[in-house]
């Protein structure tokens, strides 16, 4: 049984490779499907552009497909950047650019002010376009007034973990593995995975 991860993030699906990775079907991202459709994220709201993700895809692969949208919120930002993590500073993808403008827009942010999460929703559809299973992870920290670390991707410099005092870019990626928001949202995911796709009771 194959299922796509529909992401063409590569640090995002290494990640999402290394938490589902040891199920016993054949995981694969986007590569063997270069005619795949690109997917306007339109939606405003992470799990909008989840759905739109997984059923454009799996209809159009004819496979199984998870779609996943994941962000940073921060409440004092009114929730920003939100859907529009990856494209916060303009450029979709430009991790620098984002990572500067979240440091310009906090400066004047100090204590509680700093504090942030991260979502990633994941939404599995049939290869009908289906949409099977919703879930959501969520990660709480804060935001450091520099970057701290190289590991990790997008504003993981900046995303202090404070359960250990230091960033995902700092910490290695088990640790982000065991705790991440997408950890969390594909933990949840396993079990229907296994059931829809496995035949597991
Ligand atoms: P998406 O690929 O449209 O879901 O956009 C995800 C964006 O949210 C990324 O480009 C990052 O800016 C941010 N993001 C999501 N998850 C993470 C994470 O685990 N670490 C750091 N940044 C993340």
């Amino acid at each position: 049984m194959r299922l796509v991860l529909g992401s063409r993030n590569k640090k995002k699906l290494k990640e999402m490779v290394a938490l589902l990775g040891d199920l016993p079907l054949e995981l694969t991202d986007l590569t063997p499907y270069p005619g795949a459709p690109e997917v306007d994220e339109t939606a405003d709201t992470f799990v909008g552009n989840a759905i739109l993700k997984a059923t454009q895809l799996a209809p159009a692969l004819g496979t199984w497909v998870i779609g996943e949208d994941s962000g940073l919120c921060v409440p004092a930002l009114g929730g920003a950047p939100g859907v529009y993590s990856a494209r916060y500073a303009g450029t979709h993808g430009d991790d620098e650019a984002n990572n500067d403008k979240l440091l310009r827009e906090m400066v004047a942010l100090t204590g509680d002010a700093r504090a942030a999460y991260y979502v990633s929703t994941a939404v599995l559809a049939n290869p009908k376009g289906e949409v099977v299973a919703q879930v959501e992870g969520r990660c709480y920290g804060t935001i450091v007034s520099a970057r701290q670390g190289t590991g990790g991707f997008g504003y993981d410099p900046l995303f202090l973990v404070p359960e250990y005092g230091r960033t995902f870019g700092e910490l290695p990626p088990e640790v982000k593995a065991q705790m991440s928001h997408r950890a969390k949202a594909l933990a949840e995911l396993r079990p229907i995975i296994e059931r829809e796709l496995l035949g597991k009771a």
